[in-house]
């Protein structure tokens, strides 16, 4: 059935340009559809252009990256630190043990005591996007948000030409752009990932609730849809399943380059994605990964952890971690992981 989708495409094309409505049978309820291709509800960084595709190592993962403008854009909006990359493996000492690349490294660069702080560029249009989606994030998780008064890690909420963010606390001032056709919605979206949050459709067990269908996906952001498992990463999720309510669940006509959803359910129809709020399994991940207090996480002895891309054993209090030796104590310091 892919395959005969795949044939029909030269046909569309031509129908695309010719601005007729795409009449083929079973399209009806998936026509060319303008807003849904240059969908607002999809995050990008740079819309209408795109980059040089290069593999990168970042936190312990190998992930494809475009190249755009000197930065590094993982999944349409996520901003990579060029400096926290390398070209191979071996800067992070643990990457060359196999049991090390079993992680999404999801837990990277937490926010210390679930406060945020932040600025804002004066030159930014419509600023009550910042603070509705701050709002948002006071009114329903754990976190806080406090303008920065000389603190050095900070988000720093800036035009740009589209909508991106870095993955969780980088050090230093990080970037969340916000174009004007960005929303509070899309603001919502680019804090979780500066937060912590990557996109619900990569998580690693995607494949038992969607399709990707990359006949429809636009030549050259193919990537876009990479998961930590392609890279063969095992995964580390805060919820038990995808939730395609998620603000961070891309459109079923993300990088779409024919009108027909690049992302489906299993039996092929399409879902509603929303950019209004945080889900309630949004608010579940985040404050799992914030405990209330805001103290320091607790961890249990004798359980696992992955943190920072690598999977370790609190044992006495101590990190350890498993080699072909036996258990090595690690240590953790300005989120890599040490021998000690
Ligand atoms: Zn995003």
């Amino acid at each position: 059935m892919r395959k005969s989708k795949f044939l029909l495409l030269p046909v569309l094309a031509i129908l695309a340009c010719s601005k007729d409505p795409i009449l083929e049978d079973d399209k009806s309820e998936t026509q060319l559809n303008p807003e849904e291709i240059n969908d607002q509800l999809t995050e990008v960084a740079y819309p209408n252009q795109i980059g040089p595709v290069l593999e990168v190592y970042y936190g312990g993962q190998r992930i494809p990256v475009e190249s755009q403008e000197g930065n590094y854009v993982y999944q349409g909006d996520i901003l990579i630190p060029v400096n926290q990359t390398s070209k191979s493996a071996q800067s992070l000492i643990l990457d060359s043990d196999e049991a090390a690349q079993k992680s999404t490294g999801r837990i990277r660069g937490m926010w210390p005591k679930n406060t945020v702080y932040y600025a804002i560029d004066n030159n930014l249009q419509d600023k009550y996007r910042v603070y509705d989606a701050i709002d948002h994030f006071e009114a329903n998780t754990t976190l806080k948000f406090v303008q920065r008064s000389g603190e050095s890690n900070y988000i720093y909420f800036t035009s740009g030409s589209g909508c991106s963010s870095y993955v969780g606390m980088i050090g230093g001032r990080q970037n969340i752009t916000l174009a004007s056709a960005c929303t509070t919605g899309n603001a919502i979206h680019e804090i979780g990932h500066a937060v912590g949050l990557w996109h619900e459709q990569s998580r690693v067990d995607r494949n038992s609730y969607i399709d990707v269908n990359f006949e429809n996906v636009r030549s050259g952001t193919e990537h876009n849809f990479h998961t930590y498992e392609t890279s063969g990463f095992d995964g580390d999720e805060f919820t038990s399943s995808l939730d395609f309510g998620s603000i961070m669940m891309y459109s079923p006509y993300s990088f779409s380059k024919n009108g027909e959803p690049t992302i489906t359910k299993l039996d092929g129809s399409t879902y509603k994605v929303q950019r209004s709020g945080l889900s309630s399994g949004d608010i579940r991940g985040i404050n799992a990964m914030y405990p209330g207090d805001g103290g320091e996480p607790t961890y249990v002895n004798g359980k696992y952890y992955t943190i920072s891309g690598v999977t370790v054993l609190r044992a006495n209090d101590l990190w350890y971690f498993w080699t072909k030796y036996g258990f090595k104590r690690v240590e953790l310091r300005n989120n890599r992981w040490y021998w000690v």
